[in-house]
């Protein structure tokens, strides 16, 4: 059975098959082909293959067939189609069928008179994502179902799963109840790895209906959020209308606003974390740091009674031994999250020996108060260093809120010193 291949020749409107036996050559293969139609003699054709992620591949000798019998082997591909043309008509005409020779003479004419280069979309890989039976996907079914969706969006047609499960999948070509169309697929988790692999796969379209469009159900929100993450990446504030921009021009996609913003939140999800997970996990976050990384100091405020988080303080051992060493110098300043669940970052840094900033404090508040300010001084007199005198720069907001108050604050500590000076800034820092 291994030597088992289909070969699918076409000519004009008309296809034969062929089974190539592992005695079969290149000339006897054109024997074939010549007594099955009358007007093809042996110098006169030329063969061309279509194999996965290659498109037009030359059959003109006995040594090229072989090793294209011996590719399409090794791709897992059982069944290879052939184009049968007349040496004098290449170049003018295809015999893929009347209608797509049709299309490509127009496209041909107007090569001749606008000389723009043709643009290639940024999705043009998709259609290789699919190329042979074994083929491994290292993400299991998430990956699988999202390199399927990309590959049945650049090859223009629609698909349906017969099972989708975790551990198998299995999609037909939309028009096999309508047309019979034969392409369908069968990708099955490997137990040992949980890695999946395509186990069946028949990618020819029967149906005729395999034409790219603006448009496919397939487009859905996760797979935008896998194709932009990388714009995500480089620049976290995108925008959902910019995704719009993006997917048309570059990908020629035409996606609708809900599907792109939800897209895009899932991106940000997958590269900064789900912002309430991360929430949840602070009361481990400060177990993992008092534990690991001894002499830091974190503090979580929280509301007794409804369990809800209020603000977050947490000054790490480096930081505040660190300090020692700097300059008794202190910037006081706030800036607005851009999360989910917004808030503010308070931080309290210091410059070191080469003029650097070094951060010795931060804390995330729900909002720039007095409480919040008061709050986060009270805890940072807790971390600095009692024995020398701090000055503190601040803009105008921070020391309206609480400085004055932090002075309360520190004379009442008996563990740290009394503020020696404030210095006003106007600029924020
Ligand atoms: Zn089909």
């Amino acid at each position: 059975m291994d030597t088992f291949m289909l070969l699918v020749f076409t000519y004009g409107c008309s296809t034969t098959v062929i089974n190539v036996a592992r005695a079969m050559c290149y000339s006897r293969l054109v024997e074939c082909l010549c007594e099955k139609w009358d007007e093809l003699s042996a110098g006169s054709i030329s063969l061309f293959c279509k194999l996965p992620g290659i498109n037009k591949c030359h059959l003109d000798n006995e040594e090229e067939f072989q090793n294209m019998v011996l590719l399409a082997k090794s791709m897992g591909v059982q069944h290879v189609e052939v184009v049968v043309e007349l040496k004098g008509d290449i170049g003018q005409s295809s015999s893929l069928g009347l209608l797509r020779v049709g299309v490509e003479d127009e496209i041909d004419a107007l090569r001749s008179f606008c000389h723009h280069k043709e643009k290639v979309l940024l999705s043009a890989p998709w259609a290789n994502g699919i190329t042979h039976v074994g083929q491994r996907f290292v993400g299991g079914a998430q990956e699988f179902r999202d390199v399927l969706c990309k590959y049945a969006i650049q090859g223009g047609f629609k698909f349906t799963y017969v099972k989708n499960e975790t551990t198998r999948v299995t999609a037909v070509c939309a028009m096999r109840e309508e047309r019979g169309c034969l392409w369908a697929i069968h990708c099955r988790a490997q137990r040992a790895n949980d890695f999946f692999y395509i186990k069946r796969f028949s990618d020819v379209h029967t149906c005729g209906t395999d034409v790219r469009t603006s448009k496919n159900p397939r487009v859905s929100s996760d797979l935008v959020s896998s194709t932009i993450s990388e714009i995500v990446r480089d620049k976290p504030l995108t925008r959902p209308c910019e995704v719009v921009t993006i997917l048309k021009r570059d990908y020629g996609l035409d996606v609708s606003y809900h599907v792109v913003w939800l897209g895009v939140e899932k991106a940000k999800a997958g590269i900064h974390g789900d912002h309430s997970l991360s929430f949840d996990q602070l009361r481990w976050y400060s177990d993992a740091v008092m534990r690991y990384n001894p002499g830091s100091y974190v503090n979580i405020d929280y509301d007794a009674s409804s369990q809800q988080f209020c603000r977050f303080f947490v000054s790490f051992a480096a930081c505040i031994s660190g300090f020692n060493a700097c300059r008794p110098l202190l910037f006081l300043d706030g800036t607005f999250l851009k999360g989910k669940y917004k808030g503010q970052l308070l931080a309290a840094t210091a410059k070191d020996g080469n003029n650097g900033l070094f951060p010795v404090a931060f804390a995330i508040v729900d909002s720039e108060t007095t409480a919040n300010w008061s709050w986060f001084l009270h805890e940072l007199g807790k971390v600095v260093d009692g024995k020398c005198h701090i000055t503190f720069i601040s803009d105008r907001k921070s020391w309206a809120f609480g400085v004055i108050r932090f002075t309360y604050l520190f004379a009442k500590n008996q563990n740290v010193p009394e503020v020696n000076s404030f210095v006003l800034s106007d600029t924020p820092l």
